[in-house]
């Protein structure tokens, strides 16, 4: 896994690699990058390339706004897609830098690497597999997206039906060789909406595959005409995208799944249960990373596969959080309300904060429930004390706000920035009107 600098040269020049694109992600997990020429190789290894922070949301203020990328090695990948002439491209993602050679504090990827040197230091590592869906929809005739689906097909569902086999092919090849392990790929229960699996890995390299991920999906599906979206809930009505994160602690000194016990009547530990309990304690006041956008909460509604409310369960799909059946070194859990809008390094971050959170203070899981929860009846849900997740960007971001493990996360940088973005942002749509209101309104009043 490791590039060394020689592997890497060695394949820019087998590859005739002409453009290196230097990678990293903005507040809200949008990818960025510039692109400097193969023979500055070495200023690019040396973190010497130097950028504009002003012009980024979230980075920095216009008077300190230098800032320096050092790529991380590992993340270097020929762009299958770039093949031209017999001349190609590359790209590495990067971590963010100030002048001094010091970490940026509002670079979401340092964000992550503080939480892994949180876990470290209680002798953990972090393990995340995340689940990103994505609709495909047609353009028009100057290209833009429309609100037509590429195909009616349903869950599973196989061609003539699903439209999108031959884009999904060409999306498998394009990871695989930019260095993904696919697991598997399938048409989703929306019309038009799709999965692809890869492989989990460490949370760093996770939130790196997330980024990638989603950035090769959108370019293969343009390729083919078509437009590639993660937004939460495209269609009403139907279901919305997940990107169902699973997780677990590795036991660095005992080298093994720090989630798996044989001796138990679910085979999870006090870890696992203790987890658990920290992401249920914390959840209301993290969905506003997980789920940060105002389309987000209309995925996070009854019916479709996406969890409403506070409760785990080992098998139900209701739950927000469920425990997939394998265990030994397999063992995790899946928490299903994070949408592939979030920004992956600042969602894997408070997830797995919030996890830790719980492991710290020795945290106990209320029970787990194994019915289905979307039949219960409201008296029902109260009196078995099951509470909803947050039904509003508001209202997350108040709890976001009010909350302890945004602030202990992010640090002030980032937690101050991503409030104040979140609420510009309820701003916005607070002032607009919109659709639904004149169609409703208009002619009726
Ligand atoms: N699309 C569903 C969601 O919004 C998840 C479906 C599934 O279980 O994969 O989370
Ligand atoms: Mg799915
Ligand atoms: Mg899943």
């Amino acid at each position: 896994q490791a590039n060394s600098i020689a592997t890497i040269e060695a394949e820019i020049k087998a590859r005739n690699v002409e453009l290196l694109h230097l990678q990293f992600v903005d507040l809200e997990g949008i990818l960025k990058h510039v692109t400097v020429t193969a023979e500055q190789l070495d200023a690019v290894v040396d973190g010497k390339i130097m950028f504009d922070g002003s012009s980024i949301k979230g980075f920095s203020p216009i008077n300190k706004s230098d800032l320096y990328l050092q790529p991380d090695l590992r993340t270097f990948a020929v762009l299958p897609w770039s093949v031209e002439e017999g001349y190609s491209e590359a790209r590495f993602l990067c971590s963010v830098k100030n002048p001094d050679g010091t970490d940026f504090e509002g670079d979401p990827r340092y964000v992550l690497k503080k939480t892994v040197a949180r876990a470290a230091e209680k002798g953990y590592s972090i393990n995340v597999g995340p689940e990103l869906e994505f609709f495909l929809f047609e353009t028009d005739e100057e290209g833009r997206p429309t609100q037509q689906t590429q195909d009616f097909a349903g869950y599973f569902e196989p061609s003539p039906h699903d439209n999108g086999e031959k884009v999904r092919l060409e999306i498998y090849r394009a990871l695989k060789q930019m260095g993904f392990t696919i697991e598997a790929s399938h048409h989703e229960v929306a019309r038009g909406q799709h999965e692809i699996n890869f492989k989990y890995a460490d949370v760093l390299s996770a939130a790196d595959l997330a980024v990638t991920y989603k950035w090769v999906v959108k370019t293969v599906a343009k390729k083919f005409g078509l437009h590639a979206t993660f937004m939460p809930k495209p269609i009403a009505g139907e279901n919305g995208n997940g990107m169902h994160t699973n997780i677990s602690l590795f036991n660095l000194e005992k080298q093994e799944n720090a989630f798996y016990d044989e001796g138990d009547v679910q085979q999870l530990s006090e870890t696992a249960y203790q987890f658990i309990a920290g992401l249920l304690t914390n959840v209301k006041s993290f969905v506003a990373v997980t789920n940060p956008l105002v389309n987000s909460y209309k995925r996070l509604v009854p019916g479709y596969e996406a969890p409403c409310y506070i409760a785990w369960s080992a098998s139900n799909r209701s739950a927000l959080i469920r425990i997939p059946a394998m265990r030994g070194p397999a063992t995790r859990v899946e928490i299903r309300c994070p949408d592939p809008s979030s920004n992956p390094y600042l969602a894997f971050a408070i997830i797995a904060s919030a996890g830790l959170d719980g492991v710290e203070k020795e945290l106990t899981a209320p029970d787990s429930f194994d019915e289905d929860i979307f039949s219960m009846s409201a008296e029902e849900l109260f009196l078995k004390e099951i509470q909803n997740l947050p039904t509003s960007l508001e209202f997350a971001v108040m709890e976001f706000e009010a909350g302890e493990i945004g602030r202990k996360t992010f640090g002030d940088h980032v937690f101050n920035e991503y409030v104040d973005a979140k609420k510009e942002e309820l701003d916005s749509f607070r002032t607009t009107v919109h659709g639904w209101e004149l169609e409703n309104y208009h002619t009726k009043f």
